[in-house]
């Protein structure tokens, strides 16, 4: 029978949220290996020392190209395989998971997909074995989340483009073999005069100001770098204002802000993992503390948030674009989420834990997960920034821009 004049299949397939089998085995296997890799990894937090060895491992289990075309020594895989692989590192380790990030969504796969091939034949392969990483360098003390700001100049002359600015809080910039640079490309104002070029980072000229330390996730620091920097060639202006220029700059940017979704929704479950072992285990006043009710409500409300993140994740990570970007509504809604979950689940997980929520990391993990993830409401986009771009799509298309 019609219903509404229509005549619908039953038998049509439902709306799938699971990740496909393949992709769940793939996850498990990266958590295995992050979980063998990763045993002292709040070493490296504290010592800020970046783990290249262990990096490289991912490099050669195909981890870190999983996203990458197959002709650069990728694996040319889904934007959703790499997210559910990121998010089951992160469960593991924050720091393994962060640098998988920086190469499999980050601006190395920016040169993979639209960069000029002399950028990809240089830089790809080396990242992908973890010898290397490119970094993104966009933030200035006076632009921050406003980029119409951004004062840092690329100026074309004939013998190429002259690089001029302070970059601030650029993840990991000491480290990086290059750095590709969000900078004042044509004399068009605000946005639209801006675009990528990469510079390496031994250009002469191009300099490592500072290094900070913060709060937390010290094996990966962030830089202020300047600029100066003349000769680079024609080749490395990745995006120009006049050919995709700011909007292409930021549908790229949406393949890291997933995956920084998918670290979230890692941490997340790990904070949870801890909190509800010891609820179940911890006996007090005759009861586990896993029978009281107020412990229960806190628990189901942060495990309901964290699977409404995950499905705005893995449904932002499914639909993309040809060159493998999410949508930035989609993202939008999936970073927005899985960042909240985070931060309120590992700082759920100190409290249920009593004391040894804030115990150093050497004893407990917990702490340490609080602080390696307090930044990333801050970092790939602001809560706010992100709550503005959700407002501004529902009041000016309705139905919250669908
Ligand atoms: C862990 C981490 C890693 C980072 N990695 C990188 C990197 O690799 N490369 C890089 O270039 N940058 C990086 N950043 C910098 C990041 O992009 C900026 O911190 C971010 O864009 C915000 O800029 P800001 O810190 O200057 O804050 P500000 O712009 O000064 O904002 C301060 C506060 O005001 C709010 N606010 C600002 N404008 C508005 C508005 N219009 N409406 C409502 N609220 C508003 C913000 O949301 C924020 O809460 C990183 C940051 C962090 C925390």
């Amino acid at each position: 029978m019609k219903v509404l004049d229509l005549d619908i299949d039953p038998s049509a397939a439902g709306l799938s949220l699971e990740l496909p089998a393949q992709y769940r085995e793939l996850a498990d296997r990266a958590g295995q290996l992050a979980s063998r890799l990763a045993a002292d990894d709040h070493k490296w937090d504290a010592d800020g020392l970046f783990p290249w060895p262990e990096v490289a491992v991912l490099g050669s289990h195909g981890v870190l190209g999983m996203t990458h075309p197959e002709e650069v020594g990728g694996a040319g895989l889904p934007r959703l395989a790499a997210v559910a692989v990121i998010e089951a590192l992160a469960r593991h380790s924050f720091t393994l998971a962060e640098a998988t990030q920086i190469a499999a969504n980050g601006p190395a796969y920016v040169l993979s997909t639209i960069g000029h091939p002399r950028l990809r034949e240089r830089w790809v392969p080396a990242v992908l074995a973890g010898e290397t990483l490119v970094s993104i360098a966009i933030t200035e003390l006076a632009a921050g989340s406003s980029l119409a700001e951004i004062a840092t100049t690329a100026t074309a002359s004939p013998d190429g483009w002259s690089v001029s600015g302070t970059k601030c809080f650029v993840t990991g910039g000491s480290l990086a073999g290059a750095h590709l640079v969000m900078a004042r490309m044509s004399p068009a104002e605000g946005v639209r005069g801006l675009g990528y070029v990469l510079v390496d980072a031994d250009a002469p000229g191009c300099v490592v100001r500072r290094v900070h330390r913060k709060i937390g996730g010290n094996a990966t620091p962030e830089a202020v770098i300047e600029l100066d920097v003349a000769g680079v060639a024609d080749e490395a202006a990745v995006i120009r204002p006049d050919a995709g220029g700011f909007a292409l700059a930021m549908q790229s940017y949406n393949a890291m802000r997933i995956g920084i979704a998918g670290i979230c929704c890692g941490v997340a479950r790990r904070a949870l993992d801890l909190a509800e072992d010891h609820l179940r285990q911890r006996v007090q006043g005759g009861r586990p503390l896993s029978s009281r009710q107020g412990l229960q409500w806190r628990v189901a409300e942060l495990e309901l948030e964290l699977e409404a993140a995950r499905l705005l994740t893995y449904r932002a990570a499914s639909r993309v674009d040809a060159h493998g970007f999410p949508d930035a509504l989609d993202t939008a809604r999936a970073k927005l989420a899985a960042s909240r979950v985070a931060v309120s689940s590992a700082d759920a997980a100190i409290q249920l834990l009593g004391w040894r929520g804030i115990v150093s990391a050497e004893d407990h993990p917990a702490e340490r997960i609080l602080r390696e993830v307090r930044g990333w409401t801050i970092a790939g986009g602001t809560s706010e920034s992100l709550l503005n771009m959700l407002g501004r799509a529902a009041l000016s298309t309705g139905g919250g821009g669908r």
